[in-house]
């Protein structure tokens, strides 16, 4: 299953203290509650070369929790891959949800699909194969979609993590979600110099750092950094 970290080093324990004290999350509350179609679309991305992309079940069941109690409807999707996000906010917003689901590789999405399609949920997803940027400027041309959308999880080029932020914060309605996944990057942000840092994590470790402190610093929103699998950041637009 290692898919707890950004990067799929043999640890699968995510940020918690051993792998047996993340395995008994899974297995008591994570695993005996995930959806079949989400556990077939797990199986299936776990025979995939870049597996250690998809989301982390159990920060994928608390973004569940998150879009029910949000009451979720219309929503945007920044970093597809096969879709084990996309599938459980398809599965969970009401039958006239939507998803604006962006990804620059449609072959990603395109391995999950079938289980989409099975699930009955894709008529609810408009697949965007682009870069996520020009996207959302897209999506900003038109004046209606200003303030439209009620929830937004961003889990692409985390480079580009603040812009998609300033974008996001004209998209989402006052009282809308963002969450932003990997912002403890694999827990080296506490790390105090990059020669300290293990060489996968350099690339965005500077990035997600700046991230962390612009997002702490930002009075449009409320913000709670949460360490559920390589830790997610929930920031409601407040104005
Ligand atoms: N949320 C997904 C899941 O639950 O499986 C995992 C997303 S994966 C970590 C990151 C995805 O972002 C990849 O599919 C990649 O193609 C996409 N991506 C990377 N840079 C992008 C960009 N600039 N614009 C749009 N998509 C991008
Ligand atoms: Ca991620």
């Amino acid at each position: 299953m290692g898919n707890s970290t950004e990067h799929g080093e043999k640890e699968i324990r995510g940020l918690l203290q051993s792998d047996a004290l993340y395995n008994y999350v899974l297995e008591t509350s994570v695993y005996p509650r995930e959806l079949e179609p989400l556990k077939e679309l797990r199986d299936i991305t776990a025979q995939h070369s870049e597996a250690w992309m998809g989301t982390a079940p159990d920060a994928g069941q608390f973004v569940t929790m998150m879009l029910k109690l949000l009451n979720a409807k219309n929503t945007i999707e920044v970093g597809v891959y096969t879709g084990y996000s996309l599938l459980l906010t398809a599965l969970t917003i009401p039958e006239d949800g939507k998803i604006t689901a962006i990804d620059l590789n449609r072959e990603y999405y395109d391995i999950g699909l079938p289980i989409i399609k099975k699930a009955g949920v894709e008529h609810k997803i408009d697949f965007i194969e682009s870069k996520a940027l020009s996207a959302l400027d897209h999506l900003l041309k038109d004046k209606e979609k200003e303030g439209s959308f009620d929830y937004a999880f961003v889990d692409a080029d985390k480079g580009n993590y603040w812009n998609y932020h300033e974008r996001l914060m004209k998209l989402l309605k006052v009282g809308g979600v963002v969450i932003y996944d990997n912002t403890l990057w694999g827990g080296t942000v506490a790390m105090s110099c990059e020669e300290e840092v293990p060489e996968i994590y350099k690339s965005n470790w500077k990035p997600i750092l700046e991230l962390n402190k612009l997002l702490a610093e930002d009075p449009r929103v409320q913000l709670s950094h949460v360490p559920l699998g390589d830790g997610i950041t929930i920031c409601r637009r407040i104005y």
